[in-house]
Formats: C-alpha cells, sequence, structure tokens
C-alpha cells in the first residue's frame, strides 16, 4: 500500500523548519509520498492578512525542490470559502483510494483536534503523525491525547522532531532585517526579493516617525510595544530636559528594542550574516545581543544617524564615556511608565534632576541583579561605573 503523507500549512512563508519536519516525517513514517498541501482559508486565520495564494503557491513550489518524494498539492487553494481538513481528506482519498494517508500535524495543532468540524471522520480516514513541538507541557498534553483517541480505536503515530523552532513571523522579522537567508529554502529567497513580498526591498531609512513607529510595531512582539512606546515619549521628555536632540531621542528609543524578538540563535544568525565578530562575552551570553544587533540593524536598515544607533548599542550595558543621548537611552529604557519593580521611583526622580546618579543607580541595580542571579557582567557595565566614579 502506498503511504502518503499530508503536510499543510499556510506556507507564509515557507521556512527550513518546515523542510526539516517535512524530512523527520518522510524518514519516520517511511513515506512513497509526501504532499504539501497549502491551505486556502483556514478557519482560524479568516482575519489575519495572509500573502496572495499565487505567491505562497509558487515558494512552496520552489521549497519542495529541497524534499526528496515530495510535491504540492494545491486542491485547497483551488476550493472557493473556507477550506476544513475533512474536506481535504475527503478528497485525498477520492484521489488516491489504496493509499495508506498518513496526517501530520504540530503537537499544539493536534490539540485542537477534537474541536474541528468533523473530527470523527477525519480519525477514521487517516493515521496522524504528531510531529514534537513547543514546549514540555503541549507535549505531553498531545501524549494524552494521543492515547485517549488510541483506546477509542484511532490510529496515531509520534514523529520525533530535532527541527530548530522556528516561526514564519521569526523569518518575518529576519526577512525586514536583510538576514533571512539561511531559515530560507533554496530558490524562496530569490522568489521573495524578485516579487517584493513581505516588505523586502522597501527603503526603510530615514522614515518620517509615524512610519517608522508603524513598521517597528509590526516587528516586535505585541506585548513590548508599550514598553518601547514609553521608552521612546519618555526619552524625549529627558531630552528636553536635558538639552538633548528630541529628534535623536525619539528614534533611538522607538528603535532600541527593535530586534528584542529574536532568541539567541537567531541574534547569532544576524551577526553571522552582517559579518559581525562577536567577544566571547556576547557568545556566552547571546540574550544580551539585543543591543549590538539593534544597532546594526538601526545602521543599516534604518539609516539612523551614529549618535542613534550608539545609543541603541549601550542601552542594556551602559560603558565608559557616554554622551547625554545615551544616558537618556539607557534610564528611560529603565524607568519608563510600564515599569514596575522597588526603586523605579527613585530612579524616575533622579532622571530629571541627576542625570548621571540615576545613570549609576540603573548600573548598580542590575549589577546586583545579575550576582544574585549568578549571571555574568558585562565588561562595559563595570567600565560604565568607573568612569562614573571617576567623574
Ligand atoms: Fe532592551
Ligand atoms: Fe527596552
Amino acid at each position: 500500500m502506498e503511504r502518503i503523507g499530508i503536510f499543510g500549512g499556510t506556507f507564509d512563508p515557507p521556512h527550513s523548519g518546515h523542510i526539516q519536519a517535512a524530512r523527520q516525517a518522510i524518514a519516520t513514517l517511511e513515506l512513497d509520498r509526501l504532499l504539501l498541501v497549502p491551505a486556502g482559508t483556514a478557519p482560524n486565520k479568516q482575519e489575519r492578512d495572509i500573502t496572495p495564494a499565487s505567491h505562497r503557491l509558487r515558494m512552496l513550489e520552489a521549497a519542495a525542490q529541497a524534499l526528496p518524494r515530495a510535491g504540492v498539492w494545491d486542491w485547497e487553494l483551488r476550493q472557493e470559502g473556507v477550506s476544513y481538513t475533512y474536506l481535504t481528506v475527503r478528497q485525498l482519498r477520492e484521489e488516491f483510494p489504496g493509499a495508506e494517508l498518513f496526517l501530520i500535524l504540530g503537537s499544539d495543532r493536534f490539540l485542537l483536534l477534537p474541536q474541528w468540524r468533523n473530527a470523527d471522520e477525519i480519525l477514521s480516514s487517516v493515521t496522524v503523525a504528531v510531529l514534537r513541538r513547543g514546549a514540555q507541557d503541549t507535549q505531553e498534553a498531545a501524549e494524552r491525547l494521543a492515547v485517549q483517541l488510541q483506546s477509542r480505536g484511532a490510529r496515531v503515530s509520534q514523529v520525533p522532531n530535532a527541527a530548530v523552532p522556528i516561526s514564519s513571523t521569526d523569518v518575518k522579522r529576519m526577512l525586514a532585517f536583510g538576514c533571512a537567508d539561511p531559515l530560507l529554502p533554496e530558490g524562496v529567497g530569490d522568489y521573495i526579493r524578485a516579487h517584493g513580498l513581505y516588505g523586502v526591498g522597501r527603503d526603510c531609512r530615514n522614515l518620517p516617525m509615524d512610519q517608522l513607529e508603524e513598521v517597528v510595531v509590526s516587528l516586535l512582539n505585541p506585548n513590548r510595544v508599550a514598553h518601547v512606546l514609553g521608552c521612546r515619549d519618555t526619552a524625549v521628555e529627558m531630552a528636553r530636559r536635558w538639552g538633548a536632540d528630541e529628534t535623536d531621542a525619539a528614534r533611538a528609543g522607538i528603535l532600541h528594542d527593535i530586534t528584542k524578538a529574536l532568541d539567541g540563535p537567531l541574534q547569532l544568525t544576524l551577526c553571522q550574516e552582517y559579518g559581525t565578530i562577536l567577544d566571547t562575552f556576547f557568545t556566552q551570553n547571546p540574550k544580551t545581543l539585543h543591543a549590538l544587533t539593534g544597532s546594526l540593524v538601526a545602521e543599516r536598515i534604518f539609516g539612523e544617524n551614529p549618535r542613534v544607533v550608539s545609543a541603541i548599542r549601550s542601552h542594556t550595558t551602559g560603558k565608559a564615556n557616554m554622551t547625554a543621548l545615551e544616558k537618556i537611552i539607557y534610564v528611560a529604557d529603565y524607568m519608563e511608565p510600564n515599569r514596575d519593580f522597588p526603586g523605579v521611583e527613585q530612579l524616575r526622580a533622579l532622571a530629571f534632576s541627576d542625570l548621571d546618579g540615576a545613570l549609576r543607580l540603573g548600573l548598580e541595580m542590575t549589577m546586583a541583579l545579575l550576582r544574585r542571579s549568578g549571571s555574568q557582567i558585562s565588561p562595559e557595565s563595570q567600565d560604565a561605573l568607573a568612569w562614573l566614579n571617576r567623574q
């Protein structure tokens, strides 16, 4: 009997995480064939703006070249209205009557399967292949559900997944930063560039503030937006108080956490793509990298001036010989209105009465926190404090 895997998704865009997962499924399930099924309008995604189907299809066809025995099956895209998995499965049963079908689902989507329309029909027509993905508790819940469904006669098998977790949202961020190639199957990056998808090719240098805000907000984690806008507004107020350039303060404030949403491995990928050589502190503490990568993106992608770039660069650690703008961004980041921790009120008062005092307090608090948690202290923070104490 022919063994056919069904791997559905929005594939917006298809990325190396998909390819690795597909490879794993082909090997584990001993598939004769893998059908990549680009989703039409998924029942849960009608609201979101999705790249037009024709582009997603072409990108997926390019990506499929990297996989043996894989092809794209575009039936869902050709249907009107909302796509339901039971209809897709029904169609596949008709087209491949003798085959054993394996519906490949990540742990997260598998957990929702019992709520899908006509779930029982799906479960009686296919073997569900659960691709281990996500947090430990998600995977455990998926295992419990698998046992439950099996006791009711469903066929469920597990596919180990060594793939580095990567999301389409991350890929879109890396595209915006001009360094997504390592995450894209061959041909997909070229296609995206040729068609200017995901805003690639847009000139983001020296954008007016309202447009800059729009682009930045689209790249941040949604839970980070209030902090970033708060930091910008606070930085502007402080610039007014301390005679620094208010435009520089606004731009550094809004861009300071631009790469914060990238995890450690993606931070390192960005550095590699930009040809940046890292010192040992950074390679051992990739979480602190967002200040450096943020400054690189501010310079290369947003065309910011050296004053803004260097204020972003020093916003987590400080450094020796800080300019007023650098001090302002460091302090504003620490005490903008969304921050809440013991001592924040003292820092807020100092920010407008004694800028160096505020900087010193911030540095001391950070270093104390790092010491308590047994983390390494950046040499730049030590330099900053030594410099302040010489003043
Ligand atoms: Fe930050
Ligand atoms: Fe911040």
